[in-house]
């Protein structure tokens, strides 16, 4: 049924508005040549909005960096007016808890880190966060009725529907919390929850390795091994969220035995436990992740070759995943892309092995923009993308 007024061209002038200022919102600085294209309206109607736009103080003109598309001279960037409005980004980690507030244009205004045992400690790390967000707004004197709403990110599945995690092995101190609902009471705030390789996805997205892109995979190699899959500019989920578990994809089904309770799931050879265990093995006890890296980078032959391996496994898990979604780029994250080509080299070398001739030639696999950050950027970047969103700009 047609709303009243639906097809008049004041109606029609008000819809392409709204998309333009969409855009803006969802992607930060950008450029009229984008916002034609991401819209599919033409560069008249988008100059005549913009210009009413920045009439109105709802939008700036910024300092050019280069369009996506590249080539030579900087076009000229647009980016949102700063507003009053604000979002939260809370971003729960297996053993901290980050927490930050943006504006609609994309600045960060003020961040917070606490070390914390989230995985065993659910009811004190929903506490701490509500309490640091309140730091946050206070730091930078916003009050709460301007922020829109807050992103969540939990370092495991996430059953959308419930608000819970997907996964009691995961995150065994949170099983039956509904995060969603008891994070909506503490901060009086509608909340949007996503799990942490989706949210490094849109974080690359919005900002990073992937701005210039709308079909990737995000792989997330660190504690655990997850996927982010971007198609058509958007995150696919799946019927459930469980999406992209690409960790425990079966390499081997006679291999170790799996916390998931599957054998020789890629996770059981390539996450970080995995690579720690392996260099620990005969030399007692076993280093971080980090510091396997370190010597790595440094030369290390045992850690080089541990790392390199991982890198072959991932290769493998990601082959198959070209097969399926013919990616145009792999974005690798999570603290094990700070290995570089070390971990990089093999892993493309495994997907020219394994995915077909087509969609293993045309993949460009690079590391991640942001590795600490990403998912709280990414928790940023899900609540400016949401409906709430959209509907404060209108
Ligand atoms: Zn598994």
């Amino acid at each position: 049924m047609s709303k009243k007024g639906e097809g008049s061209l004041s109606w029609l002038r008000d819809r392409n508005r709204r998309r333009v200022l969409d855009v803006l919102r969802i992607r930060g600085h950008t450029s009229q040549a984008d916002i034609a294209r991401a819209t599919g309206l033409s560069r008249t109607t988008i100059h005549t909005l913009i210009s009413e736009l920045k009439d109105a103080g709802m939008v700036l003109e910024v300092d050019g960096r280069p369009a996506s598309t590249g080539s030579g001279r900087p076009a000229v960037q647009l980016v949102l007016q700063k507003t009053s409005r604000a979002v939260l980004g809370i971003d729960f980690g297996h053993s901290h808890v980050q927490v930050a507030v943006a504006d609609l244009a994309h600045n960060v205004l003020a961040e917070r880190h606490r070390d914390l045992d989230v995985n065993h400690r659910a009811k004190e790390a929903l506490d701490f966060s509500a309490e640091m967000a309140a730091e946050v707004l206070g730091e930078v004197g916003i009050d709460r009725s301007r922020v829109i709403g807050a992103g969540i990110g939990i370092p495991g599945p996430v059953d959308r529907e419930r608000g819970t995690a997907g996964s009691a092995t995961i995150l065994p101190g949170w099983v039956g919390v509904r995060i969603a609902d008891a994070m909506q009471e503490r901060l009086g705030l509608p909340v949007d929850i996503e799990n942490d390789a989706n949210l490094g996805a849109l974080a690359e997205l919005t900002w990073g390795a992937g701005r210039d892109c709308t079909n990737f995979a995000y792989i997330k190699a660190a504690t655990g091994i997850g996927a982010g899959l971007v198609i058509d500019g958007a995150l696919l989920r799946g019927a459930t969220g469980t999406a992209g578990e690409i960790g425990h994809t079966t390499l081997d089904e006679r291999g170790a035995l799996c916390y998931c309770g599957n054998r020789g799931c890629l996770e059981t050879v390539a996450s970080g436990p995995a690579i720690t265990r392996l260099v620990a093995e005969g030399n007692g006890e076993a280093p971080s992740l980090a510091e396997v890296i370190e010597r790595a980078s440094a030369g290390d032959v045992r850690c080089r070759r541990a790392i390199s391996d991982a890198g072959r496994e991932i290769g493998v898990a990601v082959a198959g995943l070209c097969n399926l979604i013919n990616p145009e780029r792999v974005i690798i994250g999570g603290l094990l892309s700070s290995a570089g080509n070390i971990l990089l080299q093999p892993l493309r070398e495994s997907i020219r092995r394994h995915a077909v001739q087509a969609a293993a030639e045309r993949v460009d696999v690079r590391a991640a923009s942001f590795v600490e950050r990403a998912e709280l950027l990414g928790a940023l970047a899900l609540a400016l993308r949401g409906q709430r969103a959209h509907e404060a700009l209108s």
